[in-house]
């Protein structure tokens, strides 16, 4: 332990100059900040052109009926222009409240609303959830109209919307209240932390990350997810009789089916796996289930179990904790900076002492071009594992000796198509806007990929 906080402290004295020198970082904000929004943009404008292409790719052609995909062209170019419109809007509105002073103006409200209630300045944590309070709920009610038109204008147009206007809210509120639920225990916890530990905080401030994680993955499908969805047992059936024998042959640890009304809201399908090491559910989409074969939605499932095998999660897992303990390492620097809280205009005798938590989000907001550089990273790591568990598909023929799945590959390959028409999604992608964006391969480099590994695994035979 002793070993760590001598290395985080070289760190902190190579960081030393931003306790002391007067940096505009607000500008340094603002400018990275835009930089981001306008490389988006950028991103967008090389995308739009794709959409008004009149054919899809030959490999794809056989699988539009007639109209499917002028009507997926067209849903690509509805949401690229709202992304394009959205993305400089929040900008523009993030701009605002960094220019004039939000953050300062939110920190000194909640003392004023809290001074009413008895509690000084001397109480940290209470300002912290105050304050953070007051910013998520003021920077939330503007972004509204947004998330308003995406479902009841652009997904309402292309089909897809099956909210109501009573869910909508239904759904907002319960957002809100689990957001303060959990939000506001975490948050005093990782104070604490500081309070108790100093700037020997590291580790410990790990141990409550992993162990906040850890806890979401119980709570979250045993009380969250029931609040917004249903999750019924799969009914009996071919589907179901596929499934678990997969899972058997496997060993996966499999101790719940489920099938989720994803319909409820939108007509968008999915599945996938979660839980722990010892008891993993599976969560199939009652969409997929009614747009695809059971033998297709089977392959879904064995790649879905491929991420498992390849312990894709835990990797992931693994890579954030990396992550986190690398803010982590870099943010003491950052918790006494007077001359950091005075550039984003907080008063004098509170930037003398800094709120670790205003400490910390602005120094979040430092952080914006590596997060960018790092959310490329993990799309490129994500990518690859989706590829690997395309393979573990194709080749679980070999794996369990049995020849009925022999055409897992393109059993995979069709479901992939189907999910692909219903969603309507976009079948045209540029290659920067997709690696900049996307966590998975398009479609068609998808399938060209699924029949390379069919060939490799034959020429290995033979
Ligand atoms: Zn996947």
């Amino acid at each position: 332990m002793d070993l760590l906080h001598t290395q985080l402290s070289k760190i902190q004295r190579q960081l030393a100059f931003v306790a002391v020198d007067p940096i505009d970082w607000k500008l340094y904000v603002q400018s990275f900040s835009w930089a981001v929004t306008l490389f988006e943009s950028y991103l967008l404008i090389r995308q739009y052109p794709l959409y008004s292409k009149k054919e899809p790719p030959a490999s794809l052609k056989e699988h539009f009926g007639p109209g499917v995909f002028e009507k997926s062209q067209s849903y690509g170019k509805d949401k690229a222009k709202f992304a394009l419109v959205s993305g400089i809007y929040k900008q523009i509105l993030d701009s605002i409240m960094l220019q004039y002073g939000f953050y300062a103006w939110s920190w000194t409200t909640g003392g004023k609303l809290l001074a009413q209630f008895g509690y000084g300045p001397d109480h940290e944590i209470i300002q912290s959830i105050a304050f953070v309070f007051i910013l998520f709920t003021l920077s939330a009610i503007p972004t509204l109209p947004l998330q308003i038109y995406s479902t009841f204008v652009l997904e309402e147009k292309h089909g897809f919307n099956k909210t109501t206007p009573g869910l909508f809210v239904a759904d907002l509120l319960k957002g809100w209240g689990i957001a303060f639920v959990v939000g506001a225990p975490f948050l005093a916890a990782f104070l604490s932390i500081f309070q108790w530990a100093g700037d020997r905080f590291v580790p410990w401030l790990m141990a409550l990350m992993i162990s906040f994680q850890l806890l979401m993955v119980i709570i979250y499908p045993t009380i969250i997810q029931p609040l917004f969805n249903k999750l019924s047992p799969l009914r009996q059936g071919e589907l179901r009789v596929r499934i678990e024998a997969l899972a058997g042959k496997l060993k996966f640890p499999l101790k719940h089916l489920y099938e989720i009304d994803g319909s409820k809201r939108s007509s968008h399908s999915n599945a996938y796996f979660f839980g722990l090491p010892w008891a993993k559910h599976i969560v199939i989409f009652d969409t997929l289930i009614q747009q695809s074969k059971p033998e297709e939605v089977e392959a879904v499932l064995a790649h879905e179990l491929g991420h498992w095998y390849y312990l894709h999660p835990t990797k992931l897992m693994a890579i954030s904790q990396f992550h986190i303990f690398t803010i982590l390492a870099l943010f003491p620097a950052f918790l006494h900076a007077p001359p950091l809280l005075r550039a984003f205009d907080f008063p004098k005798p509170i930037a003398a002492q800094p709120p670790t938590i205003v400490a910390f989000l602005l120094f979040q907001m430092i952080l914006t071009p590596l997060e960018a550089v790092v959310s490329i990273c993990m799309n490129a790591i994500s990518r690859n594992f989706e590829w690997q568990a395309d393979r573990f598909a194709v080749e679980l023929q070999d794996q369990l000796e049995d020849e009925k799945m022999a055409d897992m590959g393109d059993r995979l390959g069709r479901a992939l198509i189907t999910l692909h028409v219903k969603n309507l999604s976009t079948v045209w992608v540029d290659w920067l806007y997709s690696a900049y964006h996307h966590s998975h391969p398009t479609l068609t480099e998808r399938l060209k990929a699924l029949e390379g590994f069919q060939a490799a695994r034959n020429k290995k035979l033979t």
